[in-house]
């Protein structure tokens, strides 16, 4: 295959801190090495096709957002969005995505069932949200090089909590995680991601932006392909700088 196929959930709504950016980027990272790239967007109009998605991105989402779409992600998505992911597609999901990958996200009184993709669930507590810079040291995956660590910036008052079942996609170093206890974030569920990390996630982070594209360019257990190095000045430095960030 010579590009990828990405399917965005909901992107008008769960798209804070311009979270679509990422999309932007991937594109340009896929442009700039010939590779295709192709975007669907998917709302209450439009289901995911599951057979010619490569990856699923849905970003981060207000509460009131997040009720908003729940109903429609869990109700008339959920079989796509399985289907796609048994066929091999990869699934990066931020903030309110990455919380309605779980069980349920229980505010108050009220419990938002999740897609329970992954094994966790979400609730807000009393206390300060979970606000600022962070950096996170990432693990497991089918390694493609890089530095292995992931830099960014969160703000959440869900707090995530793993069952056994689930990963967490990396071990905070600086920062709150997941639920600024245990020292985990996000989770990792095979090729399906959450994370907390916000906004620019992927051009501050651009060997796992790469590594996202080479897992979308091949299905499980196939070796993951040589993508072209590119000139990442500025993005080293974003990263080096966002690193920086947490510790000043
Ligand atoms: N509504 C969720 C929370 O505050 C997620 C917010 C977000 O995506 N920034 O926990």
């Amino acid at each position: 295959m010579n590009g990828i196929r990405v399917a965005a959930l909901y992107p008008d709504r769960m798209n804070i801190y311009a979270d679509r950016g990422n999309l932007i980027f991937l594109q340009r990272r896929c442009e700039w090495r010939g590779l295709g790239f192709e975007l669907m967007l998917c709302n209450e109009e439009k289901d995911l096709d599951p057979d010619a998605t490569d990856l699923i991105y849905i970003g981060g989402g207000q509460d009131r957002d997040q009720i908003e779409i729940a109903t429609d992600l869990v109700e008339r998505k959920q079989a796509s969005i399985r289907a796609a992911i048994e066929s091999g597609a990869a699934v990066l999901a931020v903030c309110g995505g990455f919380q309605l990958l779980g069980h349920s996200y229980t505010l108050g009184d009220r419990t938002i069932e999740g897609l329970g993709i992954c094994d966790f669930e979400t609730r807000r507590e009393p206390g300060e949200r979970l606000i600022g810079n962070i950096e996170i040291e990432v693990s497991g995956l089918e390694s493609l090089g890089g530095p292995g660590s992931l830099a960014g910036f969160e703000n959440h008052g869900g707090r995530t909590y793993l069952g056994p079942e689930a990963r967490p996609l990396g071990r905070v170093l600086k920062g709150h995680g997941n639920n600024g206890e245990d020292s985990t974030e996000g989770v990792q569920h095979g090729r399906v991601i959450g994370t907390y990390l916000h906004g620019p996630l992927l051009p501050k982070n651009s060997w796992f932006a790469d590594w996202l594209i080479a897992i979308s360019l091949t299905r499980p257990g196939e070796p993951l392909p040589e993508l072209e190095p590119l000139d990442d000045q500025l993005e080293i430095a974003a990263h080096e700088n966002a690193r920086k960030a947490c510790r000043s």
